[in-house]
């Protein structure tokens, strides 16, 4: 072991020490024994033992660790500190502008594990909510964190929306438009990326210089059809290459290994014809030529993921999708009642701009004190600005809701009383998340038991390529909102997507509504319907059983009907 490695292991126990909130006179010692060990002219391991000790800056403690660590190349107390310490937090030591001990009040006091956890938490405005953490910090914290994250191998499906136009645009034009289609997981709208992919009629040879002068990323891989690169933002970019026929390219790489493989399986006949594609095709007609030769209604992009919807096309049963635009109203958004960023009427406000018929505000409830959860008081005078604000901007309309926590055990966050007071109450866990299958169920199960909810909102609690949601059936879930008359949320946050598009299928055959819900905690955050539309076209949702596609008429009626279904 040298004299870096050890350094590396005192600075790195030191830093976990300050995580764990032990006392700085010890974790200093070892931050400056780190400090010293460094920028020693002579290797500790060919110092003599008994020279070892008395060396500036290393005292007894730190001189029998660094002969623990040249006898055994390992140091205990490191390794009982990094078991003890969640792997998602230890990672939070690569982002810069948060420190160990500013990690140990994101740990112990806001109770976050992971660095997805955390960016999400500042999106929420969480973080100034503690001491130590201003706006600035919070500002800085999800910047550092936004750029480490590209660098890392996933990428949420929204991140890559926003670089796409940019970097198609740019291929087209290197390489001609004809040659050039995206395809595979983005043209499907998976929910995470992992490669962006591209089908390029052309040989390895012919794109890499072209390439490598236009803007020069890494290559990765070099296969004899397809080049791996790297982009600058962390990005990888997947070429399908050869020279050959667009249809097949395009047709075999976009759909999953399951539908393609069905296809094939199906029409074993199936022969590639592209000669009626010209330039001026339009990106569906280029495969759509497939389709047409077997005789089956075009399947979009998005739908080719299971087997199944071969069938469905078969029997002329494809669904008309959901469009980001058929959505009409906002439901579930927070103001600055409790954690959102807005007041109350600056939101009502863009809904109209945006030519929106109503909002559902549902501001956290009580016991969420972390993010200023309504008490009783506080609901009473937000209401009375409702009524205020809905007759100040009819024919628009505030619906008066809550965001309402799922107790531990099961109950809901109000008194029936106060319940009884709102349009509607989404009901959602947000504590205690770390809960195995049967406690789950128990709680999710006795909620939408509850007369009282009217919408499951996040139903999981996952926060995509961060934190897995709690176990749960969801079978049982969806079973028991179907007996209940529950809408289940589709929460368009682009990290939540919660429900999975792959239950939609399930629910609508139980009849059960899906709202796509922004979950908004600014203006901006209204643009996130689109990633829940995408998100639910993928699992067949259409604007009928969609409740946030109500026309407001509707969705009033829909709301009388329910109420009086439920009893309350
Ligand atoms: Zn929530
Ligand atoms: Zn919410």
């Amino acid at each position: 072991m040298d004299n870096y490695a050890i350094a590396e292991n005192f600075s790195l126990l030191a830093k976990l020490m300050d995580i764990h909130g032990e006392n700085s006179f010890k974790t200093k010692t070892y931050a400056i024994a780190a400090f010293n060990i460094e920028k020693l002219p002579a290797q500790l391991s060919d110092t003599p033992r008994d020279k070892i000790i008395g060396i500036k800056g290393i005292g007894e403690s730190v001189g029998k660790k660094i002969m623990e660590m040249l006898d055994t190349g390992d140091l205990l107390i490191l390794k009982e500190y990094l078991s003890s310490t969640p792997p998602g937090v230890v990672e939070m030591l690569n982002i810069k502008g948060i420190g160990p001990k500013k990690i140990h009040t994101v740990w112990k006091e806001m109770e976050i594990e992971s660095i997805g956890e955390l960016l999400y938490a500042c999106n929420e405005n969480r973080l100034t909510l503690f001491k130590g953490f201003g706006e600035k910090t919070q500002k800085n914290v999800q910047e550092a964190i936004e750029f480490y994250m590209q660098n890392q191998g996933s990428h949420l499906f929204s991140s890559v929306y926003e670089v796409f136009p940019g970097i198609n645009a740019y291929l087209e034009k290197l390489f001609s438009k004809n040659i050039v289609h995206i395809t595979g997981a983005y043209r499907r709208q998976a929910i995470t990326i992992d490669e962006l992919e591209f089908v390029v009629l052309d040989t390895n040879d012919n794109i890499k210089p072209k390439f490598q002068t236009a803007f020069p990323p890494e290559l990765i891989e070099d296969n004899k059809d397809s080049l791996l690169y790297k982009l600058k933002n962390g990005l990888k970019l997947r070429l399908y290459t050869g020279k050959g026929n667009m249809a097949e390219r395009l047709f075999s790489t976009t759909g999953s290994k399951e539908f393609t493989d069905a296809f094939q399986k199906a029409f074993p006949t199936l022969k590639y014809d592209d000669k009626k594609i010209t330039g001026r095709s339009t990106n569906e007609e280029k495969d759509a030529i497939v389709f047409a030769q077997v005789k089956l209604p075009y399947i979009l992009p998005c739908l080719r993921e299971s087997s199944s919807i071969i069938d469905k096309a078969k029997k002329n049963a494809l669904p008309e999708l959901e469009k980001p635009g058929d959505i009409k109203g906002i439901i579930h958004s927070h103001s600055n009642w409790s954690d959102g960023a807005y007041k109350l009427e600056e939101m009502a406000d863009e809904c109209i701009k945006r030519g929106l018929e109503y909002l559902v505000i549902s501001d956290h409830s009580k016991s969420a004190f972390y993010a200023n959860g309504l008490s009783e008081e506080r609901i009473g005078e937000q209401q009375k600005q409702i009524a205020e604000l809905n007759s100040k901007l009819k024919p628009f309309k505030i619906f008066k809701s809550i965001e309402c926590d799922i107790l531990n055990d099961g109950s809901l966050d109000y008194s029936n009383n106060v319940l009884t007071s709102f349009d509607l109450v989404i009901a959602s866990i947000h504590s205690n998340l770390k809960m195995p299958e049967d406690k789950a169920m128990l709680r999710l199960i006795k909620a939408i038991e509850n007369p009282y909810t009217i919408i499951l909102g996040h139903m999981t609690g996952r926060l995509l390529l961060s934190r897995n949601g709690y176990p749960i059936n969801h079978q049982t879930i969806i079973d028991a909102c179907a007996a209940n008359h529950v809408v289940i949320e589709l929460n368009a946050h682009p990290r939540r997507l919660d429900i999975d598009w792959k239950w939609i299928d399930y629910a609508l055959e139980k009849e059960v509504l899906i709202s796509i819900d922004p979950d908004a905690h600014s203006l901006e955050g209204f643009d996130d319907v689109k990633y829940g539309a995408m998100a639910a076209q993928k699992g067949g949702l259409t604007k009928e059983n969609n409740l946030s596609s109500f026309s407001l008429k509707e969705f009033e009626g829909w709301l009388g009907k329910t109420r009086k279904l439920k009893g309350i």
